[in-house]
């Protein structure tokens, strides 16, 4: 399978202060991978610096074989828009919007197909995770589970080939955070590639493959289990009893 995104001895320095060592990382096409850490571990800067949020000290990094290191802003923005999709801790849904129109924007701007297609397909999305009764409602009288489903219906929008996460999850009560994994999961299935930054082993134990960030270093690598839902249970146990091995 190809790799979507490839990063190369990737370094990035704050201040003088090293906080990305030497990471070496790549995910193929439709894989779901998840990126544990302690705090302050580099995990968020190991996202930023991926996606082209941010600029890496040095090192590379390819996204579909071509080095977005040496890409300007406006060529970075519409790889972002048009091919990958952003979920943080919180929604970072425009407040003067509502939660329809937070959805489509991205699918507009991009102009890769048509507004009714993107309706529909925002429509889907919004049935998909419960919240089309409220899609044109005031945005600042619905929940923060609400909002949370939104942002992730509008990261997906474009279909993009990778959906980064950063805790996107790490607000929510369970229930939602399992409705926004299901969702995630069936995207995956679809064939979006997933990076998912969390600190919730259960979380991460919906990925195929988990990579573990000490210090700005990639210091372990585990498959949980083989990917199939059935065996969703049986994998939780087994990320439980890595961590636990690895003094987590
Ligand atoms: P994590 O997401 O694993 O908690 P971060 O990537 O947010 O870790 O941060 C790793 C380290 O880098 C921390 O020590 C943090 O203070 C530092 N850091 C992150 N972003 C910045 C920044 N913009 N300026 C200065 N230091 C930063
Ligand atoms: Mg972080």
């Amino acid at each position: 399978m190809k790799t979507v995104l490839q990063a190369m001895d990737l370094y990035k320095e704050f201040d003088g202060t090293e906080v990305l060592k030497g990471v070496d990382f790549s995910i193929r096409e439709g894989e779901f991978v998840a990126v544990m850490g302690q705090s302050g571990s580099g995990k968020s800067t190991l996202l930023y610096n991926i996606s082209g949020m941010d600029r890496a000290s040095s090192g590379s990094v390819l996204f579909d074989g071509e080095d977005i290191s040496q890409f300007d802003d406006e060529r970075m923005s519409a790889l972002r828009l048009n091919r990958m999709g952003f979920i943080f801790q919180q929604s970072f849904l425009l407040r003067t919007l509502s939660i329809r129109d937070n959805i489509v924007l991205p699918g507009f701007k991009a102009r890769k197909r048509s507004r009714e297609e993107v309706n529909a397909f925002s429509q889907e999305l919004m049935e998909r995770m419960c919240i089309s009764h409220i899609a044109d409602h005031d945005i600042k009288k619905v929940s923060g589970g609400q909002l949370q489903r939104a942002a992730i219906c509008r990261a997906l929008i474009n279909h993009p080939e990778i959906l980064f996460g950063d805790e996107p999850t790490g607000a929510l009560n369970s229930a939602v955070t399992q409705e926004i994994l299901d969702l995630m999961n069936e995207e995956n299935e679809r064939g979006t590639a997933i990076l998912l930054v969390t600190h919730d082993a259960k979380v991460a134990a919906r990925a195929e493959r988990v990579v573990f960030l000490s210090d700005g270093r990639i210091v372990d690598e585990v498959v949980p289990g083989k990917y199939a839902r059935d065996h969703r249970v049986n994998r939780e146990e087994r990320m439980f009893k890595w961590l636990e091995s690895l003094g987590f």
